[in-house]
């Protein structure tokens, strides 16, 4: 249970006085929907009203707030903007409102009374002005004027004002609390508690104050790190009480698999083999990450490692984002399994009753070896027989939340997690903690770089005329369809829109079409006719964006690329350039292209190296953007700047090792006080693996 210290923090928006419904929609869409979310939005920086300069010498821009008199009023007729005439010993100047009641206006500024306006100088045609200004307060009540005002981001119909007071009023909700940094930590750091080092955020005095190096700044994403940690460590510890059991076998059908295949592994899928088998015949659990590019060619490590769990009389359950991709990895695995005997089971949550009430049958007599599935596996009526081995395909769909949710379904065989997006060190230490980690380095041999070009959108129809060209010669296309919001429908009028055109000019039977909204069995039709021949260009939404696998595509069109990110780029490239013929991806932008992307798109253009691009994607865009926000498991930090704390990180991961080993289940004084961590940053699932949690 949430101790009830908190309570107020977590009411909903509209619990704080002054936002109704219409803000809270607001403030929901700019920072979530609690009072919590408000006291994470941190300023950028600030706006100093604290220069009164004589009038005579203010520059355009400048922030001033001067003390003035009224003079005479001048309200605009025909459109034209209403003036003020106001000046002291120093000079005079016109405050200019473009719409403006009279009677405001007159009560606003008596004539021939003082009155303190704070707002942007401005000089216009050698009129000296403020338009709107900021505020307008007589002389008594000037303290009214802030002298240094905090500058958040804001969303459209949400007055800064407005949100500032909102977040002044969700800042006396915190509580104080019982510290959960260490004492000696603390000390040394010179940081403030975590109470007053919020207010101290929200108030800042300058700029530079806003800086990730500020101290306040500094506790609060030290915080926020720590949270991250303990949780994961919290979530490990679970996963690792039961302890693992040695996976051995003599590799017969292991032996039997290369065998059978047209080709010989590469050096470094031969070495993360070796090192998965021993991980998986030791005692101890596995915890491990294979990272490989595109193509790399993970899935048969993948497989093979899986085998060796069904030779040691354990099962193994391969587990993918979307169902395209489970029904594809099992047709290619049940291809090159060919005449090993092992039972391949497909499920995902599509499947027709029958279908997978023979599917669980299977997995829970142990007829099963092998399971290919999605979330579905998470459920509540799935039970294995024996599981052995999971593996976690493009395993940053996957967050801690999932694999908590799979811990509490008590399973706790070997873990071996993949990814195709090659991610910063930085990144995999705040979402895997210290896994182990093996690297996919090379290509398998005979693959060819993939010429890539940008191109305007307004060349579309020469694009249209290669992918023709391309179809004619026999050979296979992707058409990307652009990501226009985090709404598939949006996407799919897009990519439906981009299917009738391409009807039209290369004929229905040649064009297929799949998007997230199709029901599975439409698209598995859909995906067929791409895969098997009959269909030469398949359009898509970015559901084929991870491990859709078709040796003979060598076109890659991608609309609107500069809405999409390096490392989803370059793993749509990786989609081409299969087979031995030359393969070529153009991205088509829209003009004009801003500094990020055009720099993204020249990287693309450059470079075919995906851990190159993960760092540059990294620094151009920070790595809450790296990965797509929604989709990866990766936390968004609201206060930490990975960039910036690098070092606070592996403080708070140390730290949380001692912890671990001190107080596991979080009892003593210190323990307490994390766990109230661990609900502030919404980890209380992670708080649930506790005995007393
Ligand atoms: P990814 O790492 O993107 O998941 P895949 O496992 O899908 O890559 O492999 C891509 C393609 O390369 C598949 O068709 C696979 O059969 C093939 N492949 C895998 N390993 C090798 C190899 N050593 N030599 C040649 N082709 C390989
Ligand atoms: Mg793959």
């Amino acid at each position: 249970m949430r101790p009830s210290l908190l309570d107020p923090l977590f009411a909903s928006l509209q619990s704080l006085k002054g936002i109704g419904p219409r803000f809270a929609v607001f403030i929901a869409k700019l920072c979530g929907p609690l009072v919590v979310d408000l006291i994470w939005h941190r300023p950028f920086r600030v706006i100093d009203r604290r220069a009164a300069p004589p009038i005579m010498r203010a520059m355009p821009g400048d922030i001033v707030t001067l003390e003035v008199e009224v003079e005479h009023i001048d309200i605009g007729k025909h459109g034209k903007p209403s003036r003020v005439r106001v000046s002291n010993n120093t000079g005079f100047l016109d405050v200019v409102y473009f719409k403006a009641y009279e009677a405001t206006l007159q009560k606003q500024f008596p004539i021939g009374e003082k009155v303190v306006v704070s707002g942007t100088f401005d000089d216009f045609n050698g009129k000296k002005q403020i338009t709107h200004p900021e505020y307008v307060v007589p002389v008594a009540r000037r303290n009214e004027i802030p002298a240094v005002e905090a500058v958040y981001n804001l969303t459209a119909g949400l007055p800064s004002k407005s949100l500032r007071k909102s977040i002044q009023l969700a800042l006396e909700r915190a509580p104080e609390l019982p510290e959960w940094i260490d004492a000696g930590y603390l000390k040394k750091q010179n940081w403030a508690a975590w109470q007053k080092a919020l207010q101290t955020l929200h108030n800042p005095q300058s700029d530079a104050e806003c800086a990730p190096q500020n101290p306040a700044r500094c506790r609060l994403a030290y915080d926020e790190l720590l949270a991250n940690q303990l949780a994961l460590a919290l979530t490990r510890e679970k996963t690792r009480v039961l302890k693992g059991r040695s996976l051995k076998s003599d590799g017969t059908l292991q032996k039997k698999l290369l065998s059978q295949l047209p080709f010989a592994l590469t050096k470094s899928q031969t070495e993360a083999i070796k090192e998965i088998g021993t991980d998986m015949q030791s005692g101890d659990r596995m915890l491990r990450m294979l990272q490989g590019d595109v193509g790399s060619g993970k899935t048969l490590v993948a497989l093979m490692a899986m085998l060796q769990a069904v030779e040691a009389g354990a099962q193994a359950c391969l587990m993918v984002p979307t169902e395209i991709l489970a029904q594809q990895h099992f047709a290619s695995i049940s291809k090159m399994m060919n005449g090993i005997p092992v039972t391949i089971t497909l499920l995902h949550g599509k499947l027709n009753a029958a279908a997978k009430r023979e599917a669980l049958e299977d997995m829970e007599s142990g007829k099963a070896g092998i399971i290919i599935g999605t979330h579905a596996v998470f459920q509540d009526d799935v039970r294995f027989h024996n599981l052995g081995l999971i593996v976690i395909d493009e395993q940053h769909r996957f967050g801690v939340h999932q694999r908590l949710a799979l811990s509490d379904k008590g399973v706790t065989p070997d873990l071996l997690v993949m990814t195709a997006t090659p991610i910063p060190r930085t990144l995999t230490l705040t979402a895997y903690g210290d896994m182990e980690g093996s690297r996919l380095t090379e290509k398998p041999a005979g693959r060819r770089v993939i010429d890539t070009r940008t191109i305007p959108l307004g060349r579309l129809d020469e694009v249209m005329e290669a992918v023709a060209r391309k179809i004619k010669t026999g050979e296979k296309v992707y058409w990307v369809c652009p990501l226009v919001e985090e709404s598939e429908l949006i996407d799919l009028a897009a990519a439906t829109d981009r299917y009738a055109k391409m009807k039209l000019h290369l004929g229905e039977a040649n064009v297929a079409l799949v998007h997230g909204q199709m029901k599975s069995a439409e698209r598995e039709k859909e995906m067929e006719r791409f895969t098997k021949g009959n269909a030469r260009l398949l359009i898509a939404t970015t559901v084929i964006e991870v491990g859709v696998d078709v040796p003979d595509a060598t076109l890659m069109v991608i609309e609107h690329a500069e809405r999409f990110g390096l490392a989803q780029l370059h793993q749509l490239r990786g989609r081409v350039g299969r087979n031995d013929k030359p393969s070529a991806c153009l991205l088509l932008f829209a003009e004009p292209l801003g500094e990020i992307a055009k720099a993204r798109l020249k990287m693309m253009r450059e470079t075919d190296d995906g851990f190159k691009i993960a760092e540059e994607d990294l620094r151009l865009r920070g790595p809450g953007e790296v990965l797509g926000k929604r989709q990866s498991g990766y936390p968004d930090f609201k206060l930490a700047d990975l960039a910036a704390h690098g070092e606070l990180l592996q403080t708070a991961r140390d730290d949380t090792k001692l912890m671990i080993n001190k107080d596991p289940e979080l009892e003593s004084e210190r323990g307490k006080a994390l766990r109230h961590l661990l609900y502030l940053f919404q980890y209380d699932k992670a708080i649930k693996t506790l005995r007393s949690g």
